[in-house]
């Protein structure tokens, strides 16, 4: 058993362990029992779940660790249109967010946070790939933890897709939750086969995907979610240091008349205060107030927490990087610096290129080449990205970040920014106002109608040797 799957077990067990963790014989068996391993086993079982116990007393040494404690995993509900991402958002906001009382309202700002058995997790409002990829394309990494929701009467589709690989880009881990478990025509079996079609081997079926069946409308299984988020949680080792100033990201950002612009932050790392001189992308500031996500004045957030800022001059947008500067004079030179860099980027026409792609193979600084891949029609997507995945050479090999039918979106350009890839299209054309979004992006789209041009393109490129097409 791997080390993640006796955590696991321990977990199920209520006994929380981290990676470096010592347990005693009397927990280990717990885990072996589960696994229905006898007591003579159970011994060397006992050794392993010390897991790493060489680096275990690194634990004792604070300033190695250099004030890092655990944080809330953040959290993103991707999936097909209607498959319920925002009803379990509503869900689980429901049923576990204390301090309904005061006021009754819930505040929507961007995010929240629920508490489950004294643990803290953050859910981001926005659901759906695209946000999440467009925050990444910003440059800011934000999510911990994707949930993909599948519809149980459904199952897989071309979103439910799009969701996975553009989670798989990000390096994002992924919990499965089966929704709609109270429709009859629900079939968990038939989407947990369908996603082993997809590389997404869940625990039943021999793989460590968690897979929860759910019910956004009854509340079924909400709670095994959000028991199993921790876990991974658990897992990722998430870790920040609050004692610091603060840096974080911008989620949500809006002009409220009265009161000016109105910025929703998540903290990754440090304690936000109130007077706080900060800057985000090209806005700075001085935060006045900060409320969090129950409506609630408070003074600091610490990491992992999401809270809506008052005091920035001008509105951040969502996915800029938030820093705590040490005075007024510093963080505004920043916020200009990056104005002027933004001016002159945008006059040079900042874009990824495959020539610039062969530049980079040819001095060996990248190894891989990222593609989105577009086709025509289902059979030819195989085709094409079999193609393109034989081609592997020395110099470099192709990753395919992502390959569907039909013409380029607008989420192709995202995940294409947010990966630094390039696009190739086989057959098929741009979605209306797509041209002026990859622009805009800086992103490459290419298009093809004969499959050995395509991959004569890319095999040369591959060598670092393609001409400029002129
Ligand atoms: P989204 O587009 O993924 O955000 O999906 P929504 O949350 O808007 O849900 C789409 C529809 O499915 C709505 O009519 C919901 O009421 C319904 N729905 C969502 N979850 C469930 C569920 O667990 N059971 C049933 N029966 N319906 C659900």
């Amino acid at each position: 058993q791997s080390p993640v799957d006796v955590i696991k077990q321990l977990m199920r067990n209520g006994i929380m362990v981290s990676m470096n963790q010592v347990i005693d014989h009397e927990v280990a068996s717990l885990v072996t029992a589960a696994y229905g391993i006898r007591t003579r086993v159970a011994e060397q079982v006992a050794e392993t779940g010390a897991l790493n116990s060489s680096t275990a007393g690194a634990t004792g040494n604070a300033e190695e660790q250099n004030g890092l404690e655990a944080r809330p995993p953040v959290v993103t509900i991707l999936g097909h249109v209607d498959h319920g991402k925002t009803s379990l958002l509503d869900s689980i906001r429901n049923a576990h967010v204390a301090d309904r009382e005061i006021g009754g309202i819930t505040q929507h700002i961007g995010a929240y946070q629920v508490d489950y058995e004294g643990q803290k997790i953050t859910f981001l409002d926005t659901p759906g790939h695209e946000a999440f990829t467009s925050i990444r394309s910003r440059g800011a990494r934000v999510t911990d933890i994707a949930i993909l929701v599948v519809a149980a009467d459904d199952g897989i589709m071309p979103q439910t897709e799009e969701a996975i690989d553009h989670a798989r880009a990000a390096e994002v881990p992924i919990v499965v939750a089966i929704n709609k478990m109270d429709l009859p025509g629900a079939d968990p079996e038939r989407v947990k086969r369908q996603l082993s079609q997809h590389n997404l081997l869940v625990e039943d079926w021999g793989g460590d995907i968690i897979s929860v069946p759910v019910s956004a409308r009854t509340g079924e299984g909400i709670n095994e979610l959000l028991e199993n988020l921790l876990i991974v949680a658990e897992i990722s080792e998430l870790k920040a240091n609050p004692h610091r100033p603060a840096s974080g990201v911008v989620i949500e950002a809006k002009l409220d008349r009265k009161r000016g612009p109105m910025a929703t932050v998540l903290v990754q790392s440090g304690t936000l205060s109130v007077g706080d001189h900060v800057v985000a992308g090209t806005s700075w500031g001085r935060v006045k107030a900060i409320t969090n996500d129950r409506g609630s004045t408070i003074k600091e957030v610490v990491p992992g927490a999401p809270a809506e800022l008052l005091g920035f001059g001008a509105l951040p947008e969502a996915g800029d990087v938030m820093t705590v500067m040490p005075n007024e004079k510093t963080a505004r030179a920043l916020a200009q610096e990056r104005e002027r860099a933004k001016a002159s980027q945008q006059s040079q026409g900042r874009a990824l290129t495959l020539e610039e792609v062969v530049k980079q193979i040819d001095a060996g600084d990248i190894k891989e080449l990222n593609l989105v891949l577009k086709a025509d029609v289902q059979g030819s997507v195989e085709a094409v990205r079999q193609s393109l995945e034989r081609l592997t050479e020395a110099e470099a090999r192709v990753r395919i970040l992502h390959a569907g039918s039909g013409n380029v979106t607008e989420s192709d350009i995202l995940l294409a920014s947010a990966s630094d890839a390039i696009i190739v299209g086989f057959s098929v054309g741009n979605a209306i106002g797509v041209e002026r979004v990859a622009e805009r992006m800086g992103v490459e789209i290419r298009h093809y109608g004969i499959i050995y041009q395509m991959i004569d393109d890319i095999r040369l490129a591959l060598h670092g040797m393609l001409e400029p097409a002129y």
